[in-house]
């Protein structure tokens, strides 16, 4: 899905296919180089990470494996609050592994400080994080993401795996949308 397909919903774009396309593909040779012959496990955190973790895997020139993981954060609001159980675990074990987690969004960073420390604990040789997106802005623990996409402002952003209620994760590009859309809901 493209952005003239749901015109009426959004109010801009952010960052065109061509240069999400462009970026994985610079981090991608980075990552084959600073990998090669490590075999390194990519874990995909579910669901935004998906498209992400399609277009930088097939984009890396070294083999590796890839796994997923689905977590959830406890709290009412619509922010992590630092307390993370498992929805759903990763089928491989980690022990001695050389671990990249490949995340969509960095936002209050909660969530990937918490999934650095637990794939840590279970033996990891290394664990380090490539993220699509970050919002420096909204940051609020210090955790290290070696490998970054964009940086975007403190706006709620949808697209490229990202949604707004489900919806939106099958969009080509990143973008904002309309404020009617989160309108309409309350309607
Ligand atoms: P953190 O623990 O870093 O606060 O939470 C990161 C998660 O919050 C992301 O994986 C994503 O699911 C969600 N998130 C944060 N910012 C946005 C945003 O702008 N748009 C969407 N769709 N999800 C977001």
């Amino acid at each position: 899905m493209r952005i003239a397909d749901i015109q009426e919903e959004i109010d801009h774009e952010l960052i065109p296919h061509e240069r999400i396309m462009g970026r994985i593909q610079e981090v991608a040779a980075e990552v084959s180089r600073d990998y090669k012959e490590r075999y390194p496990l990519l874990v995909g955190v579910l669901k935004g990470a998906v498209n992400v973790m399609v277009a930088f895997s097939q984009a890396l020139s070294i083999p590796v494996e890839m796994d997923f993981m689905s977590l959830s954060s406890y709290g009412s609001g619509v922010r992590s609050q630092g307390e993370i159980t498992v929805r759903q675990d990763l089928s491989t074990d980690v022990e001695g592994r050389d671990v990249l987690i490949v995340e969509d969004i960095i936002d209050s960073g909660l969530t990937l400080d918490w999934l650095k420390r637990e794939l840590r604990r279970r033996g990891a040789a290394s664990v380090e994080v490539f993220a699509l997106l970050e919002k420096p802005e909204r940051r609020e623990v210090d955790v290290d993401v070696k490998y970054k996409g964009f940086e975007v402002p403190d706006v709620f952003v949808v697209g490229f795996g990202l949604d707004y209620a489900e919806r939106f994760r099958n969009l080509d590009s990143i973008a904002v949308l309309k404020a009617s859309v989160y309108e309409g809901e309350h309607a």
